[in-house]
């Protein structure tokens, strides 16, 4: 059992949840990849049974049964659920209170995975948005 709490970005919508620990999912599909706008997305798997959300939700249907939940105000994504695997509901791990506490157990559909993504040990790290950019040419 694990009690997580979360929010959207603005705060209008927050989430509650106790109950049976799920499948924390990286997920490279190209789906998650337009939808958040991001590289991947990582979720956190939970029994809808016993999550509580406060605000308002709108959805998107980005395939047949399958809805994307985000937050009207900010733009927030919130949840991926699916007619598959009505037992889940996947909320996105970034909108975790605690999102250090998010441990991912497995990544999936790695064959549409980025392959940029293989290079960022390689880069330079910065803790600010690191230095202005020099002018090229
Ligand atoms: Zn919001
Ligand atoms: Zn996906």
């Amino acid at each position: 059992m694990v009690e997580l709490n979360g929010r959207c970005l603005c705060g209008a919508v927050t989430w509650h949840y106790n109950g049976p620990r799920g499948r924390n999912l990286v997920c490279h599909c190209e789906s998650c990849q337009r939808a958040t706008s991001a590289p991947f997305a990582a979720f956190v798997g939970l029994d809808p049974n016993n999550l509580t959300w406060s605000g308002k939700i709108n959805h998107y249907e980005s395939s047949p049964k399958t809805w994307r939940g985000f937050c009207p105000a900010c733009g927030s994504r919130l949840y991926f659920k699916s007619a598959k695997w009505p037992g889940e509901i996947h909320l996105h791990s970034s909108t975790l209170d605690d999102r250090a506490a998010y441990q991912p157990d497995q990544e999936v559909v790695c064959e549409e995975r980025i392959g940029w993504l293989d290079h960022l040990p390689d880069i330079p790290k910065h803790n600010s948005f690191g230095a202005s950019p020099e002018p090229k040419d």
